[in-house]
């Protein structure tokens, strides 16, 4: 695709766009004027679908109507609740069914995912994470590791760009786990990062591991719904997701958690245990001993929330709907024209530290602004711009294929390019 600075291009893009109706599905936020905000924060945050708001009243009504008996004669029946968003939830990041549920938060389930695939000895007690780590990550990461009696200054090990370097090489990468594979227990990595938008290989990065011994998980906040993640075929032991960023479940919305089938029939693994992960048959007995269903929902501790699970399942089916295949085709184009539009504005101004190859990278950029404090930011915020500033210079803007429009980045562009005019001191 050639693209140029011209309007007329972001127009012709949204008539060609096969997804365009989508964005009428969402709520878009509106400026005091009436008109909606550029939204490009649907990494951190995801618009509301219009969906959503019958979805949790249908279970709001239920409960009215029907009290207790709605686990078993609500419309969707709130006893195997959670087992209606499954099918969806799976195709989003490439799994069978019985690899994953919704459940809990994201932070929640790492430490659950973690209980059972990190099991340190003496010799192999290292988690390896991301330098620049999501703060949650390292927090958790960390009390695993004191919780097990070891040391976080020596057994959380770092991988860190190379001097002067945003992201990490796939060689470094490689030649880390193969160095230090040994003392391994654990690699967890954001298979996306949520600093510079970089993608990692999940799947070459778990046969690095696999090969060396060493349990591999991902935390995929950043990946699910943007990326189209294969975790089946990648072979990772388990990976771990928020559902309210690009997948739209709202502020606090319930999490996703992936075991990889190998290990569903194995009672050897420690878990923590609650009633919702036991054996459907006998659940209520409540007098056997724990029998952990062969699934991913053995990890499942208590009855879900109803109300926040509607709206995870109002999201998926528009998911479901358009398919990871197309939305990751448009999320490609769209990004790769937003990068075109910021890269005219030229290299002594900006430069986008996610890498240029879209293989490694989903619809994120984050662009470093030389020379630029946040009043740049300030500004095009005032202009209706809503994107993400990281100090010291890095605004991360995220057009997201289900409802950002051409139009939207090409306006994004303009408003930054006033805003750095405009700038004296740049
Ligand atoms: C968003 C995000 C989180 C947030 O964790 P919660 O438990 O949902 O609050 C954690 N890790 C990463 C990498 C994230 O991007």
């Amino acid at each position: 695709m050639i693209y140029n600075t011209s309007e007329e291009l972001a127009t012709r893009l949204d008539s060609e766009d096969p997804l365009v109706r989508y964005r009428s599905e969402f709520h878009l936020p509106l400026q005091s004027n009436g008109t909606p905000y550029i939204y490009l924060c649907g990494n951190s945050l995801g618009l509301q679908p219009k969906s959503t708001e019958a979805a949790i009243k249908q279970e709001l009504s239920d409960w009215q109507k029907l009290g207790v008996e709605g686990h078993f004669h609500a419309k969707n029946p709130w006893l195997p609740y959670h087992e209606f968003l499954t099918q969806a939830m799976a195709k989003v990041v490439g799994a069978k069914p019985e690899e994953v549920v919704v459940m809990n938060t994201l932070t929640v389930n790492l430490h659950l995912m973690m209980i059972s695939f990190y099991q340190p000895t003496t010799s192999r007690n290292k988690i390896l994470i991301e330098s620049d780590a999501f703060p949650s990550d390292r927090y958790a990461t960390e009390s695993q590791i004191k919780m097990r009696g070891f040391d976080p200054e020596t057994s959380l090990l770092e991988l860190k760009p190379r001097a002067g370097e945003v992201c990490l090489r796939e060689e470094d990468i490689e030649a880390t786990i193969e160095e230090y594979g040994d003392e391994i227990a654990l690699i967890m990595l954001g298979n996306t990062n949520y600093y510079t938008g970089q993608y990692y290989d999940i799947h070459k990065i778990t046969k690095w591991g696999h090969r060396k011994g060493c349990r591999v998980g991902f935390d995929c906040a950043h990946g699910a719904g943007n990326i189209h993640l294969q975790l089946h075929d990648s072979g990772c032991d388990f990976a771990v997701w928020c559902n309210y960023k690009y997948l739209n479940a709202g502020p606090g919305g319930m999490g996703g958690a992936f075991v990889h089938e190998r290990h569903h029939h194995d009672k050897t693994l420690d878990r923590l245990t609650g009633w919702w992960g036991h054996n459907k048959e006998t659940r209520f007995k409540m007098r056997d001993g724990f029998d952990p269903i062969p699934t991913t929902e053995a990890w499942q501790l208590s009855n879900p929330p109803i109300m926040a699970m509607a709206s995870v399942w109002a999201s998926l089916k528009i998911f479901d709907e358009v398919g990871m295949p197309s939305l990751r085709e448009k999320a490609i184009k769209l990004t790769s024209y937003l990068e075109y539009l910021v890269n005219t504005l030229g290299e002594k101004v900006i430069n986008i530290v996610t890498p240029s190859d879209v293989n490694q990278r989903g619809s994120q950029l984050s662009i470093q602004m030389k020379n630029a404090n946040k009043s740049l930011y300030d500004y095009i915020t005032q202009q209706g711009v809503i994107a993400d500033w990281r100090e010291p210079d890095v605004i991360r803007v995220a057009p997201v294929a289900l409802y950002n429009s051409y139009t939207d980045v090409y306006n994004f562009y303009k408003i930054l390019k006033e805003g750095i005019e405009a700038n004296t001191s740049i």
